[in-house]
């Protein structure tokens, strides 16, 4: 529950009149007894500015910005080819796959890092279907990430319609679509534009007792969630480097398969690097046993080694109390929004309760890009949705109370005076 008590069992309107901030504690206050204060000065954040977008490209961890500087001068510029096992570079894919797994509740063995997400898809689709024989149907949710709805679209074009079918439901359809013909459950758990978060082990159970395989995409999950992939019996899931991993911009993303698995799992990318022996050069293709064989070809060393440093600052967090505070600080904000006049022209569309969503919120309002505009104009980044959705995220690691506080005056004011309908605000950019 929260969002104090779903405000306070809000009226017919949606809107709590009987709800006052001043019954909350303020920001001063939440910052003084935040465990996760401290973490902020292992970040480089641009002065004045509040970044609510570390759901979609996460900020530099100072030890990232290291590395980088490391990799690129003494490794590569100094150390050259040597650096391969110098520099432990060929076990990148599998080091960083091992520091990834614990905020996927996985033991070792079943987290590799590699490729992006999309191409990670492209490789379960194609071995859980093979897994499945008898059945040929994906089924997700109509408003996915549109990639991975994409790449089994390809699949489908690629395999025929009789090896490969996305059926896409509604997300409130998807339990009575669990059938005996489907073969793979394909989704995500955190909806990139409403917020919304499935029960992955509800979802897993129901979909395991039709004899389906489901693969999790866990691109707004990983690095704020509490995930226990191992314990809910998930079958196959990928996730993102660059959002709440703070890896950088690109950085590769991973693949976590079940180690009941492995040995069944056929890959259609068969690359040297998911050789069974990759420096014995033979003819033919022979998987590596485990989690390896879904790595395709040379990995990025810079990339991966940025994401590698940025995993240092979960060394010693604790995910219940990143999730405690993410959604503390979403409270903050939703509070303040839902209760405050001049701000009742924002809709939140994200769900109330604690439970059913993820680390970050979405409004809805016919201005939504302007407005974000405006309050990238006045230093609060937020992001913008097609096709009306203003959306917050709520990296816990880097932001304190108080810097909501911050966003929530700008925005105050942005609304009031609507300076957002300057027409500035309202040329469209490439990437929204
Ligand atoms: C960001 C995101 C992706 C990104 O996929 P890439 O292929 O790594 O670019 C995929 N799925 C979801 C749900 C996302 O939010």
């Amino acid at each position: 529950m929260r969002l104090i008590d779903v405000l306070m069992q809000h009226d017919a309107t949606g809107h709590s009149p009987r709800v006052s901030v001043d019954m909350l504690p303020d920001a001063e206050t939440l910052d003084a007894g935040d465990p996760l204060r401290g973490k902020r000065t292992e970040f480089q954040l641009p002065a004045g500015s509040i970044y609510l977008d570390g759901n979609s490209l996460g900020p530099m961890p100072l030890a990232a910005a290291e590395r980088a500087k490391a990799v690129v001068g003494q490794q590569w510029g100094q150390d050259l080819i040597t650096s391969w096992n110098k520099h432990a570079w060929i076990d990148l894919p599998e080091s960083v796959g091992e520091k990834i797994a614990p905020l996927l509740g996985a033991a070792p063995g079943q987290v590799i890092c590699c490729d992006s997400i999309s191409v990670n898809l492209f490789k379960l689709l194609c071995a859980a279907l093979a897994m499945n024989p008898g059945r040929h149907k994906v089924l997700s949710q109509q408003d996915n990430f549109p990639t991975d709805l994409y790449v089994s679209q390809g699949l489908q074009q690629l395999l025929g319609g009789e090896h490969c079918e996305l059926v896409s439901v509604e997300e409130d359809e998807i339990e009575a679509a669990l059938s005996e013909e489907i073969a793979v459950l394909l989704l995500t758990q955190v909806n990139f534009r409403s917020g919304y978060a499935h029960d992955i082990e509800r979802l897993t159970r129901l979909a395991h007792k039709k004899g389906i395989l489901v693969i999790w995409d866990l691109a707004h999950s990983t690095g704020v969630m509490p995930l226990e992939l191992d314990h809910w019996q998930v079958d196959f899931a990928v996730g993102c480097g660059y959002k709440y991993l703070n890896g950088g911009p690109g950085a590769p993303a991973f693949v976590y398969a079940a180690r009941r698995h492995h040995e069944k799992l056929q890959q259609p990318l068969a690359g040297w690097m998911g050789h069974h022996n990759p420096f014995t050069f033979l003819p033919e293709y022979q998987p590596a046993s485990g989690i390896k064989r879904f790595l395709v070809g040379t990995p990025p060393i810079l990339s991966m080694s940025v994401l590698d440093a940025a995993m240092s600052v979960f060394a010693d967090t604790d995910i219940a109390q990143i999730r405690a505070k993410a959604l503390g600080l979403a409270d903050f904000f939703a509070v303040r929004v839902l209760t405050n006049p001049a701000l009742s022209s924002l809709e939140l569309v994200t769900p109330k309760e604690h439970k059913q969503r993820g680390c970050q919120l979405a409004f809805t309002h016919e201005h939504a890009y302007a407005i974000c505009q405006a309050l990238i104009s006045d230093g609060v980044i937020a992001d913008f949705r097609a096709p009306s959705i203003l959306r917050f995220g709520f990296s816990p690691l880097y932001l304190s109370y108080r810097d909501i506080e911050i966003a929530l005056e700008r925005l105050a004011k942005i609304m009031e005076s609507k300076r957002y309908l300057d027409e500035r605000f309202s040329q469209k950019n490439k990437v929204t």
